[in-house]
């Protein structure tokens, strides 16, 4: 065993059902908006003023599952993640940690607590589970999961990922959605009315037709002063976070806010 080999087995804790924002596909978005419970859109940019090279497998992902836009004369690439979000247990946690939807349960669900971006190191300390779950049947072995079904689970989250950017698109354009914060540094958490997001998605589902050049203008939203100014300076429309929050739209940024220059 080297240092990428883990081995695993769940205790049932529930803790990773708890406090969450768990990406969802569409079909596992609409079908939770039907069970009554919450989807928020989550939205970042990334700059994108000129194509990666094919060699940079990680630019390429990223461009894979994101849809271009514009930001004033900056292009730029939106990726949206819808996301059931719940403060305490999931609405589907049942007695003894038990899920309600077991069956029906989303791909993200199925696959904790491996990774499903390959660039992300499947790190322990960074996981809900307790100490003695890393140990049990072997999970990874030089680096690789070992389960073939966990690994087509991953397939399936990965091609969804890239197939539905158009249909999640669609759905930011009907709701008049276009703000996204800077990839890396936070998101933008947009919280549309339950019936008007899974109106939205339904329509989306079923209309076709292009939408690379109906994606909209977008606004970068930055709590750092700095970001905000650097992206101004370089064409993009961007504000800062306090101008910018209202009940249906958060800015939830992974740094302290700055509001100097
Ligand atoms: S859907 Fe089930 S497995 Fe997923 S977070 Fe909720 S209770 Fe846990
Ligand atoms: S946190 Fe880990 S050990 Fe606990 S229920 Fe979730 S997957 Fe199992």
């Amino acid at each position: 065993m080297d240092d990428t080999d883990i081995d695993f087995h769940c205790t049932m804790c529930g803790k990773c059902c708890h406090n969450l924002r768990l990406p969802l596909t569409v079909g596992e978005a609409i079908a939770w908006l039907e069970r009554g419970d919450d989807v928020d859109v989550l939205c970042e940019a990334l700059p994108w003023p000129v194509e990666p090279d094919a060699s940079n497998a990680e630019a390429i992902y990223r461009r894979q599952r994101s849809s271009p836009t514009t930001s004033g004369s900056l292009p730029t690439r939106i990726q949206i993640v819808l996301a059931a979000s719940f403060a305490g247990p999931c609405p589907n946690l049942g007695e003894g940690n038990v899920c309600g939807i077991y069956d029906d349960r989303p791909l993200v669900c199925r696959i904790y607590p491996a990774e499903m971006n390959p660039f992300v190191r499947l790190a322990p300390e960074h996981k809900a589970c307790p100490p003695d779950a890393w140990q049990g049947a072997p999970l990874t072995r030089g680096g690789r999961i070992v389960d073939a079904a966990m690994v087509e689970l991953i397939e399936r989250s990965q091609l969804a990922s890239r197939q539905e950017i158009e249909t999640k698109m669609k759905v930011c354009v009907a709701l008049g959605l276009h703000e996204a914060a800077l990839a890396n540094e936070g998101f933008v958490i947009h919280a549309p009315e339950r019936s008007v997001l899974l109106d939205a998605l339904k329509h989306s589902t079923q209309s076709t037709g292009a939408m690379s050049s109906a994606n909209g203008d977008w606004t970068y939203v930055s709590n750092r002063m700095k970001t905000v100014n650097a992206l101004k300076s370089v064409g993009a429309t961007s504000v800062f976070a306090d101008t910018f929050d209202t009940e249906a739209h958060q800015y939830l940024g992974f740094f302290e806010a700055a509001a100097e220059a």
